[in-house]
């Protein structure tokens, strides 16, 4: 077992009122993973203090210089892929292939980062006099609160992290109290690749206590908030009390996954296997809605159904297991409620979710796949929020006014998805959905990082993530120097007196 550590200004620190909270293996709960800081507001106060400090300094590093630290954490992480990859899975649950593909990610952020510090972060604008020169430039705003969920414990925090650092703020991360091994793994490797102090200080705790402190600090400029609406809906309003604070907020989704009529159903199938059930359904842009056309939907369902049942849920750091357990004890007592709460409101059980039994799952919080078939209903609780596991509907529709209509009949806008042969339909998709993300032919999951990952309505604040974050970490300004050797003036302004 570990004792874990906040870093503050560079320094390793236990939490100054000695709580500690324990986190263990999801899939084995006699697993001790670690011991972490409960931190509270002395904590987040010495960070702030720490960032703000640290923030005039790195502000004036060069661009590319501040990249270079990106280029050297990526080949750190790279030394370490293998062995990063097994915390990830076993401190989250994941199946080993997709930890793998959450430091992959994270490197891919990096890498991004890094490679844009030689790119334009500004442009040259043109002026109504001809001896004026006109530039855009883009400067950081100062202290970066970074608050992250579990499911993607690697590369969500890159994702934030990469964009605030390079464009040259300084920051405070509090990673999840579920996945707090692996945040402390990231700033480790940060600390390694010889990041000054101070530019990224580690804040575990829980939500509440750590958190709460953190986004209504006074010196914190931006919020950088992935997770669920019903925290970043809190935090987007503390934050809208404070007139200096952005929060940029990235939450849950309810995605649909439309099966047209002259789909490959294998394709189909597939995609939707892979939209439902990765991550065991914990994916913000996991599909819980499979919109089917009436005239493929029988055979669709048949072959859905036959594949789920053969989906293997167990241990992740199993190579052949499909499926981990869900994060928590909660988690997964809130699937079976939304499981049980599908029958109540008149579906038909297709596949009923169940707690896998035998030695081999005792000590996880393992469900299998529950699928029901159901008439949209724009009143069902099943159909409109999101429920983060593997449950999943099948919805017919007749056509695709009505396939766009039950899509959007939800509170959430995050992912999208058409399987179809047909161009038409899957533009008549692209232009009527509401979404962030939107495939053709492909599942709902799968996103990569040099794209904007957000969603509109409940799902984000229009901001998104990873690569067009820059939007919410820096400030556009304008600067203006005349070369003439006397004042002209734009829009025919006189420049006499009398
Ligand atoms: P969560 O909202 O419970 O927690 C996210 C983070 O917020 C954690 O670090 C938590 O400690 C912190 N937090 C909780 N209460 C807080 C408060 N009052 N003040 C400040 N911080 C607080 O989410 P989760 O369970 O970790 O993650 C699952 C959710 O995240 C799902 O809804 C999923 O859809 C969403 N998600 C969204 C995206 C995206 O990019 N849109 C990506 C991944 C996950």
């Amino acid at each position: 077992m570990e004792t874990g550590r906040n870093y503050i200004h560079g320094a390793w620190t236990a939490s100054a009122s000695g709580g500690a909270f324990e986190k263990r293996n999801p899939a084995n709960t006699d697993e001790l993973i670690g011991a972490f800081p409960r931190s509270t507001a002395k904590e987040v106060q010495a960070a702030v203090e720490a960032a703000r400090e640290s923030f005039p300094a790195w502000r004036r590093l060069s661009r590319i210089r501040r990249g270079e630290y990106f280029d050297a954490f990526v080949q750190l992480v790279k030394r370490d892929h293998e062995a990063i990859a097994r915390l990830v899975s076993r401190e989250c649950g994941k199946a080993l292939n997709e930890a793998r593909a959450d430091v992959t990610e994270g490197i891919h952020m990096a890498q991004y980062v890094f490679g844009a510090t030689r790119m334009p972060y500004g442009d040259v604008v043109a002026s109504e006099i001809p001896e004026k020169d006109s530039f855009m430039r883009r400067r950081p705003k100062g202290v970066v609160a970074v608050i992250t969920p579990w499911n993607f414990p690697f590369a969500i925090p890159l994702w934030l992290l990469g964009p605030a650092l390079v464009e040259g703020n300084t920051a405070v991360f509090k990673p999840s109290r579920e996945t707090p091994r692996t945040g402390q793994r990231i700033v480790e490797l940060f600390a390694e690749a010889g990041l000054p102090p101070g530019v990224l200080n580690l804040v575990h705790g829980i939500g509440e206590e750590a958190g709460d402190p953190l986004i209504r600090h006074p010196d914190v400029d931006v919020v950088l908030f992935t997770g669920s609406y019903e925290v970043g809906s809190q935090i987007k309003t503390v934050c809208a009390a404070d007139y200096r604070k952005m929060a940029a907020c990235e939450m849950g989704g309810k995605n649909p996954l439309i099966v047209c009529e002259d789909a490959d159903l294998s394709l189909a199938v597939n995609a939707a296997i892979l939209s439902a059930f990765k991550t065991t359904g914990q994916r913000c842009t996991s599909a819980s809605r499979l919109i089917v056309h009436e005239r493929v939907l029988d055979e669709f369902e048949r072959r859905f159904v036959e594949t789920a049942r053969r989906i293997t849920v167990g241990d992740p750091l199993d190579e052949k297991i499909f499926m981990g357990p869900l994060i928590s004890a909660s988690a997964r007592e809130k699937v079976e409620r939304y499981n049980a709460l599908s029958r109540e409101e008149g579906a038909m059980i297709l596949l009923e979710g169940r707690r896998p039994d035998g030695p081999a799952h005792a000590k996880g919080h393992f469900l299998t796949p529950h699928i029901y078939r159901m008439a949209h209903n724009p009143r069902s609780r099943v159909l409109r929020e999101e429920v983060f596991g593997p449950h999943v509907a099948l919805l017919p529709f007749r056509d695709l006014e009505e396939a766009v209509a039950v899509a959007n009949a939800t509170e959430y806008g995050l992912a999208v998805s058409v399987i179809t042969e047909d161009y038409r339909k899957a533009r008549f998709i692209r232009e009527e959905c509401e979404y962030g993300l939107g495939y053709v032919n492909l599942p709902t999951i799968g996103a990569e990082v040099h794209l904007p990952f957000g969603g509109v309505k409940q799902s984000g604040t229009g901001m998104p993530s990873a690569s067009t974050l820059i939007d919410a970490v820096t400030h556009r300004t304008a600067w203006t120097i005349n070369h003439a050797r006397e004042i002209k003036m734009p829009q025919g302004l006189k420049t006499e007196i009398g």
